[in-house]
């Protein structure tokens, strides 16, 4: 028999994200943000799934060639564009649309004869100081794109660090506003999940989800239930074995988790080295037989222990829910001190990953 742990993804709650996603955005463009194996969601399979979004935005090449090779027709968005000229006649060949940040990438596009003309996204850097172009220096980057024949369309781009906290969008957006004001006619894309669901002056002219395709919500304050999302990555597991405990005894690695009176100790078959975050303390939030409970002791590797005193009936073979339909992730990262993104990346290759309608 193998492990019980398993994930299951919704087919279903993606293109339902999806279709809120579209609801926010008006009649701006969606870029379904896949980076990461679409958020740990298995690429191929959630880009079938957002299969309704107008293109695909994430990192790597060969992730972009798998959707190519897939069939995938639609614009590709490159978050970090090219890194070399042997990048750049991939970019070509396979009709993605790289961001362009930075000087040495502008050369590069400069001296690099093409195939094609390529799109390219200019990334300015209205506040973040991470990646892109500020009013000092985006004049020099417009201009080498304008010049440059290779180049057919340039598209403004920034990104928001805060859309999900105290401090909103406002700054950069004026920033942005004062960068880009010399290009009136050329077509931006500012928002991620955040900026989308609660900042509509920033939807432009294409928008770009990330986590709220998956079901979760990027804010501390609003739960995936208030914005209407459903989670797309349910993980799933058994309880293995049980234990009685006497008022005093202690649970797992560390000894860190002592028990105030009699109480029954369940052993779930999930640990870190399946993705469960090792930082999440005893009390964190799981569902036994579909009835809330919480986590005692340390994460082990491949286990976890949880209280069952007041679940009766639960024993081995009882339904394990460590996130997804019934528990947001949001939760659960809460009181690892995470993200749900982290926890949904995170996602072992060890735990089997099942489609559901
Ligand atoms: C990851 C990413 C997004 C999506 O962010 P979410 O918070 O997941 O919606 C959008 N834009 C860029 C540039 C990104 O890197």
């Amino acid at each position: 028999m193998p492990r019980p742990i398993r994930a299951s993804i919704s087919l279903r709650a993606l293109a339902h994200n999806l279709e809120r996603a579209r609801e926010c955005a008006g009649s701006a463009k969606v870029w379904a943000v896949v980076k990461a194996d679409a958020y740990g969601h298995g690429l191929r399979r959630a880009a079938g799934a957002l299969a309704g979004a107008d293109g695909y935005a994430l990192l790597d090449f060969e992730q972009a060639i798998m959707l190519r090779l897939a069939g995938v027709q639609k614009p590709i968005l490159l978050l970090e564009g090219f890194f070399s000229a042997q990048d750049l006649a991939l970019v070509c060949e396979q009709r993605l649309t790289p961001v362009v940040h930075s000087t040495a990438q502008i050369e590069m596009l400069a001296k690099t004869p093409l195939a094609a003309p390529v799109d390219v996204y200019l990334k300015v850097n209205s506040g973040m100081n991470r990646l892109g172009f500020t009013l000092d220096n985006v004049r020099l980057g417009w201009n080498a794109l304008e010049a440059n024949p290779q180049v057919r369309t340039v598209t403004l781009m920034t990104h928001f660090a805060d859309a999900d906290g105290a401090s909103g969008v406002e700054a950069q957006l004026a920033r942005f506003e004062e960068i880009v004001a010399p290009y009136a006619g050329a077509p931006r894309s500012l928002a991620n999940s955040a900026a989308l669901l609660r900042f509509p002056e920033t939807r432009a002219d294409w928008v770009r989800p990330g986590i709220m395709l998956y079901g979760c919500s990027p804010f501390a304050d609003r739960s995936a239930i208030e914005l209407e999302l459903e989670p797309a990555m349910t993980l799933k597991t058994e309880i293995i074995a049980q234990q009685r405990l006497t008022p005093r005894e202690r649970v797992g690695y560390g000894f860190s988790y002592q028990a105030a009176g009699e109480m029954t100790v369940g052993v779930a078959a999930c640990g870190y080295a399946d993705g469960y975050p090792r930082h999440a303390p005893s009390g964190t939030p799981i569902l036994v037989d579909g009835v809330r409970t919480r986590t005692v002791g340390r994460v082990s590797m491949d286990m976890i222990c949880v209280d069952l005193s007041r679940i009766p009936g639960a024993g081995i073979g009882s339904q394990v829910t460590l996130w997804g339909q019934g528990l947001s992730a949001d939760e659960v990262a809460a009181s690892a001190g995470t993200l749900s993104y982290e926890l949904l990346c995170a996602l072992a290759p060890r735990v089997p990953v099942l489609e559901v309608a």
